[in-house]
């Protein structure tokens, strides 16, 4: 159990490393299922699956033995020099769960990595298929996309943008459809439509033929946390990428893999996009691991011209593939996919609940186990707290002092507001999300006696 008297807050000895910022932490020593211990003995619930990436939870005891079972065969052999068989299995297992001609995947090792590569892609398709003069691509503000250059671009987050501006070419964005936020007649079924029409509009202030694809994340991650928007949203903004010709990207890197109820975010609309990103949970936190899917029609075209001139040393390697093949495995036979479902509404009730105590938790929303909660001053005008109560901040260390581990943002670069996440591991159970509600029940209480709420 966690055990106040051994404060969570390192005082360790000055480090070599460098991580983001001065926070430290304690050095982890083990972990199984949604817990992870530290070195002085105490215990941790895994609210957040690490940054949404353990959804499997951890120590699984298939994938530890398929990984070993691969290491002592090959680890590593060059993408150049030999093709191998986890890659292939793999390959053909996550086609199967795409939609309806989605069924080429090009690994990768990681979120941005995956980005990355469906933006390069998507030019390459462009320009096989004779559209040189589309190279701009608009995403929404707040995002994250990955913290690469490529993908910073398309990022909406001033904070980590701000910096690299001048190395970056920018990109045209537009606002998130924050539609819980707006105060006026329209139902929200028209503020979707509104909020996608923002994307036409802008397709034609850049010049449509200029513009080559649009991405979003279906179910919105940290940066937005866990935005969904109005369902009729998602087909117009299909509707407008077909008829100026841009590509729609999906980024599932958070939301992909189960997560949310369903294979992908995605698939709780019809939207069809052409180039899917994954990573996060296709791993499972047990290797480094993402990939691009996209479709048949345009890998030919790359291929046939040529070829896609981008690629990373480790990707597809057969250990990071053997990992991802036993991560499915688990997926499949624990039903874990509808066990995030069934546990998501769970947690969801009980987040409203406790919306229901703390009246400064705003709204409520998510799909599945991403699921996030919004702080605001005031339920009428939906005003954030003020910025320098720091309370996304506090709640996350309040819970970490109690043993539980959530997640959270101030957005920058569009809405502020402090929200954190809830998204344990898709293996939780009733009585596990029973103790995440009660400690974060109490780190709301502590919350809002510190910051007079
Ligand atoms: N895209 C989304 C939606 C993400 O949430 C993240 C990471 O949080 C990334 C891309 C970047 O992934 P990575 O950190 O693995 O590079």
């Amino acid at each position: 159990m966690h055990s106040p008297e051994k404060p969570a807050t390192s005082t360790r000895a000055p480090s070599h490393l460098f991580y983001q910022s001065r926070l430290r932490r304690p050095l982890v020593d083990r972990a199984e299922g949604i817990y992870l211990w530290d070195q002085n003995g105490n215990r941790f619930i895994d609210g957040s699956s690490g940054a949404m990436v353990v959804n499997i939870g951890h120590g699984n005891r298939h994938v530890i033995d398929t990984m070993k079972e691969q290491m002592d065969r090959v680890t590593f052999a060059y993408r150049l020099h030999f093709e191998n068989q986890p890659a292939e299995d793999l390959a053909r297992r996550i086609a199967g769960y795409m939609p309806d001609g989605m069924d080429k995947v090009f690994f990768v090792s990681g979120g941005s990595e995956a980005v990355e590569s469906c933006l390069k892609f998507a030019r390459q398709y462009a320009v096989a298929v004779g559209q040189k003069q589309r190279w701009k691509i608009i995403s929404r503000f707040p995002s994250y996309h990955g913290g690469t250059l490529g993908a910073l671009a398309v990022t909406g987050y001033a904070a980590l943008t701000d910096p690299f501006t001048p190395m970056m070419k920018d990109m045209p964005k537009i606002p998130a459809p924050t539609a819980y936020l707006d105060r006026d007649n329209l139902s929200m079924e028209e503020h979707g439509l509104r909020y996608a029409d923002r994307l036409e509009e802008t397709i034609l202030a850049e010049g449509a033929e200029s513009v080559l694809a649009f991405i979003m994340e279906p179910v919105g991650g940290a940066s937005t946390g866990a935005l969904v928007a109005p369902d009729s949203y998602y087909s117009r903004i299909r509707e407008i990428c077909d008829r100026y010709g841009v590509l729609l990207i999906h980024d599932e890197v958070m939301s992909g893999v189960g997560r949310t109820g369903k294979f992908l975010g995605g698939d709780y609309w019809n939207c069809r996009p052409d180039l899917i990103a994954l990573s996060k949970g296709f791993g499972s936190g047990y290797s480094p691991l993402g990939a691009m899917v996209a479709p048949s029609r345009m890998v030919q075209p790359v291929l046939d011209t040529g070829g896609f001139q981008h690629g990373y040393t480790y990707a597809g390697n057969p250990l990071a593939c053997a990992a991802g093949g036993a991560v499915l495995d688990e997926i499949e036979r624990l039903d874990l996919i509808g066990n995030a479902e069934a546990m998501g509404e769970v947690l969801r009730y009980e987040l409203v609940e406790l919306s229901k105590r703390f009246p400064f938790i705003g709204d409520v929303r998510g799909k599945g186990l991403l699921l996030a909660a919004e702080f605001v001053e005031d339920l009428v005008t939906m005003k954030p707290l003020p910025k320098e109560q720091n309370a996304f901040q506090r709640v996350v260390d309040i819970a970490y002092d109690k043993g539980l581990i959530i997640y959270s943002r101030r957005t920058r670069g569009g809405v502020e507001g402090d929200h954190f996440l809830v998204c344990p591991p898709m293996i939780v159970t009733r009585q596990q999300i029973g103790e995440i509600v009660a400690i974060l029940a109490d780190t709301l209480r502590d919350l809002a006696n510190e910051l007079d709420l």
